[in-house]
C-alpha cells in the first residue's frame, strides 16, 4: 500500500515570521518513515517555505493557480511560476474559490490540465452543501463535480471536502465517510475507467488530532486535507503521526 498523503492547508494565513516558524516546526517534526506530507502556504510565502524546506521529506503545494502559462492575467499565478520555485502540488476547486471567486467546475477542469502538463499534482476539491446532503442529492452532485472538474486522464488527487465540514468543527463521521468513498471511487470507475481506478482520494473538513486517525483508518482514504490544525504544529504533526 503505498504512502497516505497529508496536505495542509493554511488558506490566507501567514506573515513572515509566522510561516518560518510554522515550516521550521513542521519539518522539524515530521518522520522519514511517514506519510507524504504537503504544506500550502500562501503565495507570498512559497520562496521562503521552499528554501527552509530543501533538504526535507516536506512537499510543498500552491491553493490555486491559473489555466494559461504567462500573459496579461492581473493578480494570476501561473503553473510554470509554482514549479519554478519547487512547488509540486496545486489545490484547485476549493470550495472557498468556488463560492467567492466564481469557479467553475469547467474552471477547474482548465486549471487542472494545466497544472498537470507543467508538472504539478493537482489537488481537485469537490464536495456538496449542507442542504444538498440533507435533500439526498448529494451523490449526484459529486458525480457531477467529478464530471465536470476532472479530465479525462486525470492522474492527481480528489479531496472530497463536504462544505458543510470545513471550518465549523463538524467533520463528517465515519460512516458518512466511509459511505462517501465507495461511491467516489466507484463514480471514478464509471466515469474514467482504469483511470478512475488510480485516483487518490483524500478527506477533508474540520480533521484534527482527535478524530484523524479514525478518519485515516477509513477504507479508500488515502489521507486527509487539513486546514485549521495546519497552522497548529503540534496538532499537524500529530494527524500526521496518526497517518500510515
Ligand atoms: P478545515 O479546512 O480543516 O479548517 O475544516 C479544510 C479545508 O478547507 O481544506
Amino acid at each position: 500500500m503505498s504512502r497516505q498523503i497529508i496536505v495542509g492547508n493554511w488558506k490566507m494565513n501567514g506573515t513572515t515570521r509566522d510561516s518560518k516558524a510554522l515550516v521550521q516546526a513542521i519539518s522539524g517534526g515530521v518522520k522519514a518513515e511517514g506519510p507524504d506530507v504537503v504544506i500550502c502556504p500562501p503565495f507570498t510565502q512559497l520562496s521562503l517555505a521552499a528554501s527552509q524546506l530543501e533538504g526535507t521529506s516536506v512537499r510543498l503545494g500552491a491553493q490555486d493557480c491559473h489555466k494559461a502559462a504567462s500573459g496579461a492575467y492581473t493578480g494570476d499565478i501561473s503553473p510554470a511560476m509554482l514549479t519554478d520555485l519547487g512547488v509540486s502540488h496545486v489545490i484547485l476547486g476549493h470550495s472557498e474559490r468556488r463560492q467567492g471567486h466564481g469557479e467553475l467546475d469547467e474552471t477547474v477542469r482548465e486549471k487542472a490540465v494545466a497544472a498537470a502538463k507543467a508538472g504539478l499534482t493537482p489537488v481537485v476539491c469537490i464536495g456538496e452543501t449542507e442542504d444538498q446532503r440533507e435533500s439526498g442529492d448529494h451523490f449526484d452532485v459529486l458525480g457531477w463535480q467529478i464530471k465536470g472538474s476532472l479530465p479525462d486522464d486525470f492522474s492527481g488527487i480528489l479531496a472530497y471536502e463536504p462544505i458543510w465540514a470545513i471550518g465549523t468543527g463538524r467533520a463528517a463521521t465515519t460512516e458518512e465517510i466511509a459511505e462517501t468513498m465507495v461511491f467516489l471511487r466507484q463514480e471514478l470507475v464509471r466515469q474514467f475507467a482504469e483511470n478512475g481506478k488510480k485516483v487518490r482520494i483524500l478527506y477533508g473538513g474540520s480533521v484534527n488530532n482527535e478524530n484523524a486517525a479514525s478518519i485515516l483508518s477509513i477504507p479508500e482514504v488515502a489521507g486527509a486535507l487539513v486546514g485549521g490544525a495546519s497552522l497548529k504544529p503540534d496538532a499537524f504533526l500529530s494527524i500526521i503521526h496518526a497517518a500510515s
